[in-house]
């Protein structure tokens, strides 16, 4: 049997383990932070018709540059944005890792704040990039005075923000923002992808865009849009730097039918977005429930709830739960654990299977 240690494998992926929540057969599965609710049909049905019409030019290569899909997006975020302020992915995730290939890599530094997204320091590894941990206080704060202190110490050419933060689900004050991008000698990436579940008053980081062009806001459509199968990611930023990323993107990375079916989904947003209320729902019913019973609960701007597991004893506990048939998510957090916030039943399931531990 070959194992990795008998190819030459670059140094720094030896020992590295890929990024992978368990996908195991349970019937209550509140461990990926997707959106439980399924498409809705409206949407289905002019999805369907949207891949209908590009199936049979298949031959030819899709729009490179994904202009009508772009466009889209900026009309959806608004704030003045346009097309030229907006790049779209296979996923949020696809668009970091070309924001590291543009603006990090071998040689360049990349600072985060653990605990914080975990595939912000493995793709900061895949492009060769030297990851810095500026790491968080133990309530899991970031402060504009350790952000601003961990930048100038560090003078990384990107700065990872997250905001709402995963996997603790509180969102920046925007002054952290503001003062890590007025501090930061390179690039500022805030990643928003919960950004649409976030507590009424959370004001986000696109409102900064035309103050700061080194400044790029990562969203998605994985979460609240409930399209985490059809891979589509974007940033909002200065054209100059949708400019730059066309340097590291491959040509034609977006299918016709990753476009085709994101801009049926966006022509239905109202409908897509529809069920956010009913998670955010979810979501409070748990924060309350589990303060109720003493358990130790961080604020959320997310459709996730980090908790603290009872006894402190986060792998008894993800054990426990999955005996129940519920599939939440061990963060590598000793003593927390953190659940998405899924359907009425699903909270239901896990509250009772979480209660039964106490
Ligand atoms: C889920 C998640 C994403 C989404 O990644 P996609 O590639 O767009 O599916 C991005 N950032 C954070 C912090 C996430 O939790």
């Amino acid at each position: 049997m070959t194992s990795l240690d008998d190819l030459p494998l670059r140094d720094e992926l030896r020992g590295m383990t890929p990024y992978g929540a368990p996908q195991l057969d349970v019937a209550v599965r509140l461990n990926t932070n997707e959106n439980s609710y399924p498409v809705p049909e409206a949407a289905v049905a002019e999805m369907e018709k949207a891949l209908g019409s590009v199936l049979r030019d298949l031959n030819r290569y899709p729009d490179r540059d994904a202009v009508a899909l772009r466009t889209d997006l900026a009309a959806y975020l608004g704030h003045g944005l346009t097309g030229k302020n907006v790049w779209a992915a296979n996923g949020s995730n696809e668009i970091q890792q070309e924001l590291l290939q543009t603006f990090a890599g071998p040689g360049r530094v990349a600072l985060g704040f653990t605990p914080s997204y975990s595939m912000h320091p493995l793709l900061a590894a895949g492009t060769g990039t030297t990851w810095v941990d500026g790491r968080r206080g133990d309530d899991f704060a970031l402060t504009a005075e350790h952000a601003v202190a961990k930048v100038r110490e560090t003078e990384p050419d990107l700065v990872f923000l997250c905001s709402p933060n995963n996997p603790t689900g509180t969102a920046l004050p925007l002054e952290v923002v503001e003062a890590v991008a007025e501090t930061a000698p390179g690039m500022v990436v805030v990643d928003e992808a919960y950004a649409e579940f976030a507590r009424a008053g959370t004001v986000f980081a696109l409102s900064l865009i035309q103050r700061y062009p080194r400044l790029v806001v990562t969203r998605t459509m994985s979460k609240a849009f409930a399209l985490a199968g059809g891979r589509l990611g974007y940033l909002a930023a200065d054209p100059a730097v949708v400019d730059a990323v066309q340097l590291v993107r491959l040509p034609y990375h977006l299918s016709a039918m990753t476009q085709a079916v994101a801009r049926a989904a966006l022509a239905h947003t109202d409908a897509l977005l529809s069920t956010v209320d009913a998670v955010k729902e979810q979501r409070d019913r748990i924060v309350e429930t589990l303060r109720g019973w003493g358990l130790p609960v961080a604020d959320s701007d997310a459709n996730f709830v980090l908790f603290g597991a009872p006894g402190g004893d986060s792998k008894g506990a993800w054990q426990a739960l999955l005996d129940r048939g519920v599939l939440i998510r061990d963060v590598g957090l000793p003593g927390w654990l953190r659940v998405t916030a899924g359907t009425p039943d699903e909270t239901s399931a896990f509250l009772n299977a979480l209660e039964e531990l106490l």
